[in-house]
């Protein structure tokens, strides 16, 4: 993995340009000092010596058992304020104006954080930022796919009686190989019913056949999608309907899902007509930001910034927002 950060100068035309993002967990956007002062504050021992530490991984599931660590860190109202207030002022730092963020509750029920502590202080922390930074957040939950399709449907359950103005969809993440995502079928037509958009983190260690297995499902959206161009036939789908897809080229080579970001498919994608748009996944756990994101995929790819704002352009389109407020979006995106 890289040893530095990779911040785009403040002057960056992508870090001006005004972005969307739409695949970025918010316990990815942790610093690590607050996981420091909150493992001090809570006597929770983090088995490293400086919080930096914490950010090392070879893989994904060596970058899922530091994330768990960082989680632990966050424990209480409070907590989880600050994590949803710093992600927004990080957020506006980057360039971004609206943003659908990921939480994963299974990391936190799991230690015996109640949910509501969870929800409660997240949106606490998202409206205080949103009148500080002036960026607008929306949430998606995320089940944890390991677990299977008992504990999502049981998150869909808690998820039905959230407000929906802030509440977009479901989403689902973490460990991808080994896992049967066929048995979420259930969960995308009941989140449907529900009135919910749904998206999944596949294709990303997994092959495209996952990507294919939640398409037969009817997401929304695809999160990573990385394996995409294995499947001819799944291309053509994926393109006709135009299926976002969420990449996340960094997050892909720093867990070696890519070799490099010269070798990673994102413009493939693009040139075949996908719809992919560009996103963090987790800025603070890969030292970078989404303005970082834009300038380095320019760089590898050779695109103009017309590429990168029509990348960008592509985010609007795959917002699960209605059409009065995507041109709305887009009016006040527009550069
Ligand atoms: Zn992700």
């Amino acid at each position: 993995m890289t040893d530095a950060p990779l911040h785009a100068a403040p002057d960056s035309p992508y870090r001006r340009l005004p972005k969307v993002e739409l695949h970025c967990h918010v316990e990815g956007t942790a610093r690590p000092s607050t996981v420091a002062e909150l493992a001090a504050k809570h006597g929770i021992p983090l088995g490293v010596e400086t919080p930096e530490d914490l950010y090392s991984y070879a893989n994904l599931p060596d970058f899922l058992a530091a994330f768990g660590t960082v989680c632990s860190a966050f424990v209480d109202l409070d907590d989880f304020h600050r994590m949803a207030y710093e992600a927004t002022e990080d957020a506006a730092l980057a360039g971004i104006r609206y943003r659908e963020m990921f939480i994963s509750p299974g990391f936190h029920l799991d230690r015996g954080v109640r949910f509501d502590t969870v929800w409660d202080g997240i949106v606490a922390g998202l409206r205080e930022a949103e009148e500080d930074h002036g960026v607008r957040t929306r949430l998606i939950l995320d089940v944890d796919k390991p677990k299977g399709l008992g504990p999502a449907l049981a998150i869909l359950e808690v998820a039905r009686n959230l407000d929906r103005d802030l509440l977009l969809g479901i989403g689902g993440d973490s460990n991808e190989i080994g896992v049967d995502h066929e048995q979420f079928a259930p969960l995308v037509r009941e989140a449907h019913n529900l009135g919910f958009k749904t998206c999944f983190h596949c294709g990303e260690e997994g092959p495209a056949e996952n990507i294919a297995t939640m398409v037969a499902a009817g997401v929304d959206r695809i999160d990573h999608g990385t394996r995409l161009l294995d499947l001819p036939e799944l291309v053509a789908r994926v393109v006709d309907e135009q299926i976002p897809l969420t990449s996340c080229p960094t997050s892909n080579v720093e867990l070696e899902v890519a070799p490099t970001l010269e070798a990673h498919p994102f413009a493939a994608q693009l040139e075949a007509g996908a719809l992919v748009t560009l996103n963090s996944d987790d800025p603070a756990f890969f030292r970078f930001d989404l303005a970082d994101e834009f300038e380095r995929v320019a760089t590898a790819n050779g695109f103009d910034f017309e590429t990168m704002v029509a990348i960008r352009d592509n985010a609007i389109e795959a917002a699960w927002l209605d059409e009065t407020d995507k041109a709305a979006l887009r009016a006040e995106l527009s550069v």
